[in-house]
């Protein structure tokens, strides 16, 4: 039923690679005699967005290369590192953006607050549990699953594979009990191939830095945390090579 290819990393068990263009999905349904009707229609995916730099990525690439339908959700991941704010804020501002340059698709929302915990939980086990709220929710509005669910990487970050089963479980204890959504990942590319691929503006728009530092008129990046050393090389990167190659 599934008509995608399968990318040539996949031996190494690290990365399940889908290449989406022509993608559509086929409903069986009975008719009124009992017999199966079979039609076609476009994928539905499901892209969790941060609003850094890689779900952005994922985002505009399936919203240009695909004619799929496409569900956005945004979880607020509430902790003491305020990073919810900033985030979300951006998130509206990347959704009007896409919607306005490249096409309509649904957004949603939702926030799991862990204030006064020293755990926060792993980020992105809560994203797979909202995933999998999102996913069964659609299919009882619907009556039509969610064919298949992603979420933003590059080469520099990877894919934890063996932590990724937890997040699994999570989508699909929320689909029971109906099967949950398959999980994908785009090709990856590095945190530069993502950045040239977006619009400037876009990519300013994204919020990438994990502990924001309070300013009096708003928040501004740490320029400490994991993201930002990575980020503070990109971007130095390609200010060199645009005076390499000025436009
Ligand atoms: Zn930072």
């Amino acid at each position: 039923m599934d008509q995608e290819k399968t990318g040539d990393n996949q031996g190494a068990g690290e990365q399940r690679v889908l290449v989406s263009t022509e993608s559509p999905a086929i409903n069986l349904e009975r008719d009124a005699k009992g017999g199966i009707v079979v039609t076609r229609r476009p994928k539905v995916t499901l892209v969790m967005l941060s609003g850094g730099i890689d779900s952005v990525y994922t985002l505009v690439k399936l919203l240009r290369e695909t004619r799929d339908e496409i569900l956005v959700h945004h979880v607020d991941l509430i902790n003491q590192e305020d990073r919810f704010r900033i985030e979300g804020k951006r998130c509206l501002e990347i959704v009007n953006y896409c919607r306005e340059t490249y096409r309509d698709f649904s957004f949603s929302q939702s926030a799991v607050d862990h204030r006064g915990f020293r755990f926060f939980g792993y980020d992105m086990v809560t994203v797979g549990f909202e995933a999998g709220i999102v996913a069964h929710s659609y299919l009882m509005a619907k009556g039509r699953p969610v064919d298949r669910w992603t979420v933003g990487t590059c080469t520099e970050e990877g894919h934890w594979e063996e932590r990724f089963k937890h997040v699994e479980a999570c989508v699909a204890a929320n689909c029971f009990p109906e099967a949950p959504p398959s999980f994908f990942l785009l090709p990856m590319v590095t945190k530069r191939e993502e950045m040239d691929y977006l619009p400037e503006r876009l990519v300013d728009i994204c919020w990438t830095c994990r502990t924001p530092v309070k300013t009096e008129d708003g928040v501004e990046e740490c320029g400490e945390c994991k993201t930002c050393e990575l980020m503070i090389d990109v971007r130095q990167e390609r200010a060199r090579a645009l005076v390499a190659e000025p436009a």
